[in-house]
């Protein structure tokens, strides 16, 4: 699996629409001190789930909405897209298995409401989250690795490093689905 493109609207200071191409490879983001960088990387975590305020950044998740600038009155809604290239090797849900492409949205409104879609479609976040489970894509998971993380990874107890590894070699689905399968 890998990104293809990111969509963002009225999250945090890209009050425009704004869409990012990635082609393979690394993909650099370059710009003054905050011109948005870690906006993006921000877009990117809160698209796949991301629940805790404090890890966007903010203090309460309508922080992420752009909330105007000198002369641009504050926005409503923020919307953020990201679209993924799957690969064969992607253990996919079954209802996804098939799809070359996967767009996962996230909406959320100022009276806070919020909805998540998979490929147009509202769903749970439970299923944005089922979705990325084994694929190393996720809030938790490796695939963003953003300052200090290196650090903290090698110096981490053993516990958590041990999820870390489960998580990269697709053991973590099923965990999760023996839990969820234990309280029913
Ligand atoms: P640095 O190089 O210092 O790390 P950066 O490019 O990573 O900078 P960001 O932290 O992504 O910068 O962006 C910071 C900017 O985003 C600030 O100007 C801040 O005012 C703006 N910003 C954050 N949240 C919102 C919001 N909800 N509405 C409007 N602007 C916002
Ligand atoms: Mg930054």
């Amino acid at each position: 699996m890998r990104i293809k493109r990111l969509d963002i609207t009225g999250f945090k200071s890209f009050m425009e629409r704004s869409v990012f191409t990635f082609d393979e490879g690394v993909t650099g983001i370059v710009g003054p001190n905050g011109c948005g960088k870690s906006n993006v990387v921000d877009a990117i975590r809160w698209v796949m789930g991301e629940q805790s305020a404090k890890n966007l950044r903010g203090r309460g998740m309508e922080d992420v909405i752009f909330n105007g600038s000198e002369n641009k009155p504050p926005l409503s809604m923020a919307e953020v897209s990201l679209t993924f290239i799957v690969d064969e090797t992607d253990q996919l849900s079954p209802q996804y298995q098939g799809f070359s492409e996967v767009t996962v949205t996230r909406r959320l409104f100022r009276n806070g409401d919020s909805e998540y879609l998979i490929n147009k479609t509202q769903c749970r976040l439970l299923d944005i989250t089922e979705l990325f489970l084994g694929t190393g894509v996720g809030t938790k998971a490796y695939s963003i690795i953003e300052q200090g993380r290196v650090g903290l990874i090698v110096s981490s107890k053993p516990e958590d490093r041990r999820h870390l590894l489960e998580e990269a070699a697709g053991v973590t689905k099923y965990k999760a689905r023996r839990k969820a399968a234990e309280r029913k």
